[in-house]
């Protein structure tokens, strides 16, 4: 007979508590930083747990949050999917459009909101129908007026720090997370129990982000970003300390966490580490002393990064990950035969995807459908599979076929490979513009500036860029009569008023005719390579509007 309980994450905090229940869980808030040991945040998650029972939440509701990285939203996640429900992570930097959707897509019951969020979650949800049955919970002290939402501790207070936690299969929905599609709405990914488990497993192996209970991690991606890239439930897992950057950190706030608290592992997307670089070479003496990994993943970690923190005793492991992969897939360690080469080989490696974390596998398909040789030079598309990959996207049974193949997930990400085994992402099938770790829909945009009166033909593509790796820039063929500032005043004012502003292109390029592909597609390789210089886009998003997501 098999053995053996279900794969779930109640484990993982038991252990923490009874082996670490002295080490610490620190959040920087406004008001400073907030301290708390596993034992407390064992306390304070049965609380929740014994809340949302008294409140009517069963097996199976959906609980969102609309948060920073933070010791109360670590607390949804072990609080909400211990009792059976499910933790659904909506990315406040979406236009209000996709957060409509979400909200009604998941049915929510309760949306746990940040104080400082709050305005963009009562815009998003004034007026919407989708968030009639919803409630609001404060993650801040105070209520939030504009939502009628309880605060956090209010709805914790007099609960039992005890919480009967239930036996649950490995199938229970435990996590949800949209991802953008490249046209239409955005797609959920629900994340069973055994899918986090098997996920934080295989961090833990030496081939994937392992951690120590000597460690001190800090996850700077954002919570509502794949759950941090699992790493709340990893640092668990290890026992390790947790460290929270709080709302929108800069590289200063950085800089002061990684000193003051001697952070030893965090992760982020290139924008995160190339801000604080740029901080340091201004000028300001920043000691990463104790630093000793950084993960990097979202978008392509540039060569000079990695050399960078090299030279000061950082090593970055580059990570290639997706929302459907809960997201960790490939990390870029060192094979034992690589570990003597010379340093440039190394880094060249380094600076690929990398190697397939074990678990699972992967195949690359070029476009008469055969399978690539492992050379380093052809070229197809990834597609992968494994325990904490999703099959299928939720509710959603058109995304679904369009996504899958024969158990495969079809990742959109055009790869090779070499004779070594390290993927390098060298393109992407999908049609969306990946700016400092945020979609944003090339496609949505292209059909709002189609609107305008004037532009016959418009085509959105995301040009390269330092820092925010990809910038969308936006080709118009407008009549001959049209007056062309206006028209670019114009259609800029609007898309601000539509979309979030990081969304709006840098630059409006007129052009005769959109380059076509043989089939009549709009060719935006073409358009991409011919504006491969960033020319257009430098300077680039303000500072108070930048994304820095994933
Ligand atoms: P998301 O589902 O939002 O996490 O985005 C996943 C996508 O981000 C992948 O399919 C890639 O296109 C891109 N991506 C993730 N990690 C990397 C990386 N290390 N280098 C380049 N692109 C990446």
């Amino acid at each position: 007979m098999p053995g053996g309980h279900s794969q779930t994450l109640r484990p993982f905090l038991w252990r923490a508590e009874k082996l670490y229940g002295d080490t610490e869980i620190v959040s920087r808030t406004h008001e400073g930083r907030t301290r708390h040991t596993y034992s407390e945040y064992a306390d304070r998650t049965a609380q929740l747990a014994n809340a949302l029972d008294e409140y009517g939440i069963d097996r199976g509701d959906r609980i969102a949050t609309f948060c920073w990285n933070h010791t109360r939203h670590f607390e949804t996640y072990f609080g909400v999917p211990n009792t059976g429900a499910q933790l659904h992570t909506i990315n406040p930097l979406l236009p209000d459009e996709h957060i409509q959707y979400i909200v009604e897509d998941a049915a929510d019951e309760i949306i746990f909101v940040d104080a400082s969020l709050a305005p963009k979650l009562a815009g998003a949800a004034e007026g919407a129908a989708e968030f009639d049955d919803v409630d609001f919970v404060s993650m801040g002290s105070d209520e939030i007026d504009a939502l009628d939402a309880t605060p956090y501790e209010e709805f914790i207070a007099g609960h039992s720090t005890d919480y009967d936690w239930p036996d649950l299969d490995g199938d229970q929905p435990a996590g949800l997370c949209y991802t953008s599609g490249t046209t239409g709405k955005p797609k959920g990914v629900e994340y069973t129990q055994s899918m986090l488990w098997s996920h934080t497993m295989a961090s833990q192996t030496p081939q994937g982000i392992p951690m120590e209970d000597s460690d001190v991690v800090m996850p700077v991606v954002p919570m509502f970003h794949v759950n941090a890239w699992g790493m709340p439930f990893t640092a668990t897992a290890a026992g390790a300390k947790h460290v929270y950057p709080g709302p929108s950190p800069d590289p200063a706030d950085l800089a002061a966490l990684i000193e003051e608290e001697g952070v030893t592992v965090s992760a982020g997307v290139p924008t995160v580490w190339l801000g604080l670089q740029e901080y340091v070479t201004e000028g300001n003496d920043v000691d990463l002393s104790t630093l000793d990994t950084v993960i990097v993943g979202g978008a392509a970690a540039p060569q000079s990064l990695i050399e960078w923190y090299d030279d000061r005793g950082v090593e970055v492991l580059h990570a290639w990950g997706m929302t459907e992969l809960s997201p960790i897939g490939t990390v870029s360690h060192l094979t034992n035969d690589l570990r003597d080469a010379d340093y440039e080989t190394q880094v060249d490696k380094r600076s690929k995807q990398g190697l397939v974390v074990p678990g699972l596998e992967f195949e690359v398909i070029d476009e008469d459908g055969e399978e690539i040789p492992w050379d380093g030079e052809a070229f197809g598309e990834l597609r992968i599979r494994g325990p904490w990959v999703t099959q299928e996207y939720f509710a959603r049974p058109d995304a679904s076929e369009e996504g899958f193949e024969d158990g495969w997930l079809k990742t959109g990400d055009v790869v090779t490979v070499d004779e070594d085994g390290y993927l390098q992402l060298v393109d992407r099938t999908k049609d969306v513009i990946k700016s400092g770790g945020e979609w944003i829909s090339s496609v949505e945009l292209e059909n709002a500036i189609m609107a305008y009166d004037g532009v016959s033909e418009a085509t959105v593509v995301g040009v390269p860029h330092e820092r925010w790796q990809e910038r969308p820039v936006a080709f118009v063929v407008a009549a001959d009569s049209v007056d062309r500032d206006a028209l670019v005043e114009e259609i800029e004012a609007g898309l601000r008023e539509e979309y979030p502003k990081w969304w709006v292109p840098d630059a409006v390029e007129f052009i005769d005719e959109v380059p076509k592909t043989a089939t009549g597609k709009f060719s935006k390789k073409d358009l991409r390579e011919r504006y491969a210089d960033q020319s257009l886009v430098e300077g680039s998003v303000p500072e108070d509007d930048a994304p820095e997501g994933e």
